[in-house]
């Protein structure tokens, strides 16, 4: 899957920017800080690619990312900024209901949640939201590493019970750590 050249292909910020739906694609959505430019960069083996997309003036646009030749990996952008401007907050909420219910070719989101918060009010409305988009979505648990283990299954078994209310929740959720390499593998393998 990886082994072509993972390259930046565009920024989106409205539907009619999104590139041709010829290729699968797999999203990453998660509170902003919660470690996805780094997870994306591991899972890629690329430093700094997604660093790209997390300058400020990008937060707000879609990150189109080839994936070999065959997927693209699409980088939403974080949520959960306090501070944003309530007209950006609902032209990105525009943004990402347009794209999550109307792209064909959108086949996982994975939902990345910080190992030492769980799951948290706006990380249930995206989930939601991907309930009502028909998206299968997957748990990854970032930032593993920060946590000691019985702190981590207290929080699997939160995130757990979170899922069980959404019906587009695949079960298995995938622990990782950037730093370590944890799981990095695995959802190589997923995607
Ligand atoms: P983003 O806003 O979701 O893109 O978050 P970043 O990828 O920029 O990461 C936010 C912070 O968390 C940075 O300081 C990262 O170095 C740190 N971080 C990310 N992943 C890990 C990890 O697996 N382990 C540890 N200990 N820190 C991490």
């Amino acid at each position: 899957l990886f082994a072509g050249e993972t390259t930046f292909v565009k920024g989106v910020v409205a539907m009619d920017g999104l590139p041709p739906p010829d290729r699968m694609e797999v999203c990453f959505a998660g509170r902003s800080n919660v470690g996805k430019s780094t997870l994306i960069n591991a899972l890629t083996g690329m430093k700094a690619l997604a660093r790209a997309s997390n300058t400020p003036g990008r937060t707000q646009e879609i990150n189109f990312f080839t994936a070999g030749e065959e997927h693209y990996l699409v980088d939403l952008p974080g949520y959960g900024y306090a501070n944003a401007p309530l007209p950006v907050v609902e032209k990105w909420q525009r943004l990402l209901k347009q794209y999550l219910s109307g792209r064909q070719t959108l086949r996982r989101a994975f939902v990345l949640i910080d190992a030492r918060h769980g799951v948290k009010k706006v990380d249930n409305e995206i989930m939601s939201l991907l309930d009502s988009s028909a998206v299968t979505f997957q748990v990854v648990l970032t930032k593993a590493d920060k946590v000691k283990e019985a702190e981590r299954e207290k929080i699997l078994t939160q995130v757990k019970d979170a899922l069980s209310k959404h019906p587009a929740a695949y079960p298995e959720i995938v622990v990782t750590s950037s730093e370590k390499g944890w799981g990095i593998p695995t959802l190589r393998a997923i995607i």
